[in-house]
């Protein structure tokens, strides 16, 4: 087309003039019948979505996921069933708590959407780049990530989070607190003392959250982790448990957190435009596809309770068997339409792949196709980034808002119809494999209770930490650079005692460290 038009196709003549009353020479009021005014405004009213609750600020690329090894002895799904098979994804990486107009370097969990198209439909794996998570019960991921947000009263982050109401702040202590540029760049983990001296099961995560890979250095420089438990599943009804490891072959590495304070500020969209820039030039980031494996037998004596996610399963009881490789080889053609609009949900699944019963994976199986239909609108599925490439055929869910198909036309609208016969696929689905666990209980409200398990894993890795010479170090100034800012003594005292579970020596050393640069020392 080589003339603009309104929306519904009208030609017009020029882009950049209202129609006005002259009055003499000058211009005056503008009038209603102006249709391409009253167009152009109330359509850039309108230009913003609801922004993600979490994960706003994203970078998003295209590219292949490809089966590198045979995998048919464990699963079904398509993707997986021939060695060089190959895939489109859609990857989107974020932080989870900033907002989407935020620094993208500052120090935050960092998600990862992949949507695979299949030719048996979409799967989406809505990944993290650490292998654990803050909480083992859904009830509480509102609660988590308000205490990553803002204050409800100052509406600015809040080092306390509700713990004390401001008039009893130290003034001193809260105006260094919010006139420290660390403060405002790095905001998002302050609070999370507070929550976690609460809920101490997040030990694990805090130790990766605050370790140099919370700061990665570029986002095609991290790996990332299924963290829950899933399931391959086989046509005779069979399946296994897994969890997915993604790795990048260039290798984990990281930024400092002075350099990415500093980058922080100069350029708040750096690990976005580092990938963008990457892949336009050809420059393509890959990643090897692993899944760690185990038999249901197993998972029955397995010292891990596999349907908590704030444990690992440990490499050497369960090693990495290579699946396939990823490679991001297209940026998007227009952020909002492949980017924003792009849907994930662990929900969204394909024959051979099925959900544990992991608590916070069944949530998350509600929660992200709620946020969908809010944030994008009932028929979100149709958005063309979202738009399984395989057929589609499902005149049960039809009509709702935007609906821009052909909605199946006169096909029947309900089950058991003989006007037109239906074909069901031959593949067990989810809903349809047969060998689930077996479970045997009382339905109750159900707390789980620390345990002095729940620190073995972080001990773990505060010694893997230990493996390279100064990175505990820099943890413990990572961690006392925002403990400092505590301004209740008595919390920071908790906070203490919290480390000194992970490793007594630990606790003591940021007591040391923290304690040196608090300005409030009450
Ligand atoms: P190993 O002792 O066999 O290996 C440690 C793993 O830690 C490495 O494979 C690496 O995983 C990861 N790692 C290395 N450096 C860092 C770092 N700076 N920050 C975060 N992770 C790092 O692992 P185990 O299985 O015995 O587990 C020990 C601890 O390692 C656990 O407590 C866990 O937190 C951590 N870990 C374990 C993983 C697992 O699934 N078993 C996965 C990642 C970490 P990678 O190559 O994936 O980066």
């Amino acid at each position: 087309m080589s003339y603009y038009t309104l929306a519904e196709g009208c030609p017009y003549a020029r882009n950049d003039t209202s129609v006005q009353l002259r009055n003499g020479s000058g211009g005056g009021l503008v009038l209603m019948q102006d249709t391409q005014l009253i167009e152009t405004l109330a359509h850039f009213s309108r230009e913003r979505i609801p922004e993600r609750v979490v994960h706003a600020k994203a970078a998003g690329a295209y590219g292949v996921f490809e089966c590198t090894h045979d995998c048919t002895d464990i699963t079904s799904a398509s993707f997986l069933n021939t060695v060089g098979k190959k895939t489109e994804v859609l990857l989107r990486v974020s932080t989870v708590g900033p907002e989407a107009g935020s620094a993208d370097t500052t120090r935050d969990v960092h998600g990862w959407a992949m949507k695979l198209y299949t030719d048996e439909g979409n799967l989406d794996w809505v990944f993290n780049n650490t292998p654990v998570f803050f909480i083992r019960d859904p009830i509480k991921f509102p609660s988590l990530n308000r205490s990553h947000k803002r204050h409800p009263r100052t509406h600015r982050p809040d080092a306390n989070m509700v713990r004390q109401r401001l008039k009893t702040w130290d003034q001193r202590g809260a105006d260094e607190f919010f006139s420290s540029g660390t403060n405002r760049t790095l905001y998002t983990h302050i609070p999370l003392f507070s929550f976690h001296v609460g809920n101490p099961e997040g030990i694990h995560e805090l130790i990766h959250l605050f370790s140099d890979r919370g700061t990665p250095a570029s986002l095609r420089h991290i790996n990332a982790y299924s963290g829950h438990t899933y399931k391959f599943t086989k046509e005779d009804g069979s399946f296994k448990y897994i969890k997915v490891h993604i790795k990048t072959q260039l290798g984990a590495k990281n930024m400092t957190a002075e350099e990415s304070i500093r980058i922080a500020g100069e350029n708040p969209d750096f690990l976005m435009q580092d990938m963008f820039d990457a892949i336009e030039k050809g420059d393509f980031p890959v990643w090897n596809v692993y899944v760690q494996v185990m038999d249901p037998k197993e998972a029955e004596t397995c010292k891990v309770n596999i349907f908590d996610m704030t444990k690992v399963w440990p490499h050497k009881d369960f090693p990495l068997r290579q699946i396939g490789k990823l490679t991001l080889n297209r940026n998007p053609r227009n952020y909002f339409t492949d980017i924003e609009q792009a849907a994930f949900s662990p929900s969204t699944m394909v024959p051979g792949w099925a959900p544990s019963a992991d608590p916070i994976l069944q949530a998350r199986m509600f929660a992200y196709p709620d946020a969908a239909r809010y944030r994008l609108g009932t028929n979100y599925q149709m958005l063309p980034t979202n738009a399984a490439r395989a057929p589609v055929y499902c005149p049960f869910q039809r009509d709702g808002f935007m609906n821009f198909s052909t909605n199946y036309g006169d096909d029947p609208n309900y089950v058991g119809s003989s006007l037109k016969p239906t074909v069901f696929a031959s593949k067990p689905s989810t809903t349809t494999i047969t060998e689930h666990e077996k479970w045997v209980g009382e339905v109750s409200s159900f707390a789980s209770t620390i345990q002095q398990d729940d620190f073995v894993q972080a001990t773990e890795l505060w010694k893997v930490l230990g493996r390279e010479p100064g990175h505990q170090d820099r943890y413990i100034q990572n961690v006392s650079n925002s403990v400092k800012n505590v301004i209740s003594k008595e919390l920071r005292e908790k906070v203490y005692d919290l480390y000194r579970r992970v490793d007594p020596e630990l606790g003591e050393r940021l007591k040391k460290a923290t304690e040196a640069q608090v300005v409030n020392k009450n």
